[in-house]
C-alpha cells in the first residue's frame, strides 16, 4: 500500500467534439468576417473559454435584438428554438448555428414525435438553454420532466402515445431512474431511437465513476452553469469520492480540502479546454502530488465539422 501523494487523472476529459466545433467556429468567423461576431449566449458554458473569444472581438450578447442588424450572429452549441432563426432573419442578421449536431438530433426526434402527435417527456433542467431550445420545436407536444420527483406531477392526453426525450448532459443514473418512473406510469411510453444523453457525458460520467472510489479528493474542472461539470461533481461523490469539488481555475482549489488527501482525483466537463486541467496539476505538484497517472476508460475520436454556412464562406473566400 502506498501513501505517496498522487493524482488519478480520468480520460476521456475536457473538450468534446460538440464544444470543439462551436468554438473554432467563433474562431474562424472572426477570421473571416473580422470582428465584431456576436455570439448568442455563452457559445459553450466556461468561463474561460468565453472571456479568450471576448479578447479576440466575439461579443456574447442575450438575445438576438441585442445585435445590430446585418451583423453575424453564432448560436450557441445548446442549440436555439426554430423562433430565434426566424428572429435573426427578421434583423437581416447572417446566422452560423454552431448548435452541436448531437443536441439537432433531439431536436429532430422531438419535431419528428410532436409531428405524429405524441405527447413528448421531456427530462431535462427547467430554464436550460438546450430544453429551452428543444422546448422551441414542438412547445404544445413537449413537457418538461425535472428529476425524478417530477414524474408524479406529468400528466399527458392520450397514455398509449407517449415519448421520452432527454437533454444531452444529464446523469446517466438519474436519468434512468426517471424513466423507470415513468414507465411505472406510462407502461406503453416509447423511447427515442437511439440515447440523448450523448457519447461524451456518458463517456465522462463513467471515467470519473472508474477513479472516485480510490480518492479521497475529486476536483473538476467546470463552470457552474455547465451541467455536464455539475454533474460529474454528483457522479464522483455516489461513486465512491469523499469529496468532490467544481472549479473554474486552480487558484480557486481551497487548499484546506487537501488536508489528509493522499490521492486527488481529477477531471474535467466537455467544456473545458486542457490548459487549465494543466494548470491544476501544476498547482497539485507544488504541494506535493508530482504522480500522476491517467485512467482510460474509453477512446474518443468523434469530430464534427463546421456548420455548413461557414464552411461556404470559408471556401468561398479561398477562391477569391
Ligand atoms: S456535451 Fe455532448 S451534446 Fe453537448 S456539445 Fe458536447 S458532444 Fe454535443
Amino acid at each position: 500500500m502506498t501513501s505517496a501523494k498522487r493524482v488519478l487523472l480520468a480520460k476521456p476529459r475536457g473538450y468534446c467534439a460538440g464544444v470543439d466545433r462551436a468554438v473554432v467556429t467563433v474562431e474562424k468567423a472572426l477570421e473571416l468576417y473580422g470582428a465584431p461576431v456576436y455570439v448568442r449566449k455563452q457559445i459553450v458554458h466556461n468561463r474561460h473559454v468565453v472571456s479568450e473569444l471576448e479578447k479576440r472581438g466575439a461579443i456574447f450578447v442575450e438575445e438576438t435584438d441585442e445585435v445590430p442588424e446585418g451583423a453575424t450572429v453564432i448560436f450557441s452549441a445548446h442549440g436555439v428554438a426554430p423562433v430565434v432563426h426566424q428572429e435573426a432573419a427578421a434583423r437581416n442578421l447572417r446566422s452560423i448555428d454552431a448548435t452541436c449536431p448531437l443536441v439537432t438530433k433531439v431536436h429532430h426526434e422531438a419535431r419528428r414525435f410532436a409531428a405524429a402527435d405524441y405527447d413528448i417527456l421531456l427530462i431535462g433542467h427547467e430554464g436550460h438553454e438546450e430544453v429551452i431550445g428543444t422546448s422551441g420545436e414542438a412547445p404544445d407536444h413537449v413537457h418538461l420532466v425535472d428529476g425524478p420527483d417530477d414524474v408524479a406531477n406529468v400528466t399527458v392526453r392520450d397514455e398509449s402515445k407517449v415519448v421520452w426525450l432527454s437533454q444531452t448532459t444529464l446523469s446517466v443514473d438519474e436519468t434512468n431512474a426517471t424513466v423507470d418512473r415513468l414507465k411505472t406510469r406510462f407502461p406503453l411510453l416509447e423511447s427515442p431511437p437511439s440515447d440523448d444523453i450523448c457519447y461524451a457525458t456518458t463517456n465522462r460520467q463513467q471515467a470519473v465513476k472508474d477513479i472516485a472510489a480510490r480518492c479521497e479528493l475529486v476536483l473538476v474542472v467546470g463552470s457552474r452553469n455547465s451541467s455536464n461539470s455539475v454533474r460529474l461533481v454528483e457522479v464522483a461523490k455516489q461513486a465512491g469520492a469523499n469529496d468532490a469539488r467544481l472549479v473554474d481555475f486552480a487558484h480557486q482549489i481551497d487548499e484546506a480540502w487537501l488536508e489528509g488527501v493522499t490521492t486527488v482525483g481529477l477531471t474535467s466537463g466537455a467544456s473545458v479546454p486542457e490548459e487549465l486541467v494543466e494548470q491544476v496539476l501544476a498547482f497539485l505538484a507544488e504541494r506535493g502530488y508530482g504522480e500522476v497517472e491517467e485512467i482510460l476508460s474509453a477512446q474518443e475520436k468523434l469530430a464534427f465539422s463546421l456548420p455548413q454556412e461557414l464552411r461556404r464562406d470559408l471556401k468561398a473566400a479561398a477562391k477569391a
